[in-house]
């Protein structure tokens, strides 16, 4: 099975992508993380899309499709049953490369997940969120702290603001999503399988939400 889920940063998906691959035996393809892996690591690519991340410009879409074909080709060897898109598709062109590439594999998009969120909500998650630097997980300041202060619960890293978080990158990035990532949902939507989540809701409705609309599948898998 393969999930897209669209919204803009702040809205949940990373989380709501991460709750879904646990339980289903699916991997999560979150572009943003891979990137951002590939930078601490300082490896070549990492230090092509630095700068790149921190002005919340897009990563040229050659990088990104081969980052995301890697992934396809560990699910091809075995590693999971499908993924959960997170961050990807981000325009027409990768939008394209990914149906390309699933249906050179026999297969397609099942479920593209929109999660809606006010911009208030989103202010507000932005401006509190933090990011474990070593595993990813995602805590807020106010709603969701870790533990100990600023160690991560799940691997002990070192939990920091990221670096993308300054408004200017927030700003470029929502224009971004609005300009060029929620025209997909047309893209998609002519295929009867786009569906529309309240993403102002607490985490575990939204995720509820989610499982609703992928339930079917859950059961016939
Ligand atoms: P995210 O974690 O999804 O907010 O992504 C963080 C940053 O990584 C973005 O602001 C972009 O610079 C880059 N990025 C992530 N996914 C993509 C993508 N699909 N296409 C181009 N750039 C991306």
């Amino acid at each position: 099975m393969y999930i897209v889920l669209i919204g803009p940063q702040g809205s949940g998906k990373g989380t709501q992508a991460d709750r879904l691959v646990a339980s289903l035996d699916l991997m999560k393809i979150s572009t943003g993380e891979l990137f951002r892996a590939e930078r601490a690591a300082g490896t070549e690519l990492g230090n092509l899309v630095a700068g790149i991340l921190d002005a919340g410009e897009l990563v040229p879409d050659d990088v990104t499709i081969a980052i995301v074909e890697g992934r396809l080709k560990e699910i091809d060897a075995g590693a999971a049953h499908g993924a959960v898109f997170d961050g990807f598709p981000r325009n027409r062109g990768q939008a394209e490369a990914l149906d390309a590439a699933l249906s050179s594999r026999g297969s397609s998009i099942d479920h593209v997940v929109e999660i809606d969120i006010s911009e208030e909500k989103l202010i507000h998650r932005l401006s509190g969120r933090r990011v474990c630097t070593v595993c990813g997980a995602v805590y807020h300041i106010e709603t969701a702290p870790p533990a100990v202060d600023m160690i991560c619960d799940r691997c002990g890293g070192h939990v920091a603001q990221r670096a993308d978080d300054t408004p200017e990158s927030i700003h470029r990035r929502l224009s971004i999503f609005a300009e060029l990532t929620k025209p997909l949902l047309d893209y998609y939507s002519e295929r009867g399988i786009v569906s529309h989540v309240d993403g102002d809701q607490p985490m575990q409705s939204v995720e509820h939400a989610i499982r609703r609309i992928v339930q079917s599948e859950v059961g016939a898998s």
